[in-house]
């Protein structure tokens, strides 16, 4: 399969900017708001924005049942931020009501960074990644607080003065065909961690 068809869940958040990375990485990117939709992709993207608006619109758009669905069967995700929260199987600091998609053996922490601190930028070394560190963009991010036996962990932060409590903690994770960051790939520019995505989908056609 050359030329994959990737979906990004298009409810809210930075839906744009990955139909962009993955089209420049040789997927056929496509949006997906309805469960006929999400039939016809061979893996989706879970952008950034805000989970728990997410976990609302996943009940209004009747997709939580059907994504769910494809999670099990084997469909390879990757979600970026608050889809990182959305395919954990466990949250802290997350709205009592909030969904779980689950498929992703890891304890994450909602807003760990800190709320004032908007934002944090750092390099990072990122296993399987050739070249240079990838440039980490994190906004209001989650980080995994714990990861199962099966959940590879692909890049953490680094141990550097600025990165205070979150040195260490773990930013990157992979659990066969689902992968998560906490950071936002979809804006710097460098398309190496879709280009990632869009071989394990190859991989899984
Ligand atoms: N804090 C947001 C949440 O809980 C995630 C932020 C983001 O995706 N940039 O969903």
């Amino acid at each position: 399969m050359s030329s994959p068809t990737i979906g990004v869940l298009a409810l809210q958040g930075n839906v744009r900017e990955h139909l962009a990375a993955l089209t420049a990485s040789g997927a056929t990117a496509v949006p997906v708001r309805r469960a006929g939709e999400l039939d016809a992709v061979d893996g989706l993207v879970l952008p950034g924005g805000e989970s728990t608006t997410m976990s609302k619109l996943l009940d209004a758009f009747e997709l939580l049942d059907p994504l769910r669905a494809r999670l099990r069967a084997g469909m390879p995700a990757y979600g970026s931020c608050a889809g990182m929260i959305l395919l954990a199987d466990e949250i802290l600091d997350g709205r009592p009501d909030q969904h779980q998609l689950g498929g992703l053996d890891v304890v994450v922490r909602r807003n760990a960074f800190g709320r004032q601190v908007d934002s944090f930028e750092t390099d990072l070394s990122f296993a399987g990644l050739p070249g240079d560190p990838v440039h980490a963009v994190f906004i209001r991010a989650p980080w995994v607080e714990k990861a199962g036996g099966a959940v590879e962990v692909l890049a953490a932060v680094p141990h550097v003065d600025v990165a205070g409590d979150a040195a260490g903690r773990p930013v990157a994770v992979r659990q066969g065909p689902v992968l998560a960051t906490s950071f936002h790939p979809e804006l710097t520019g460098d398309r190496r961690v879709h280009g990632l995505f869009v071989d394990m989908v190859r991989a899984a056609a």
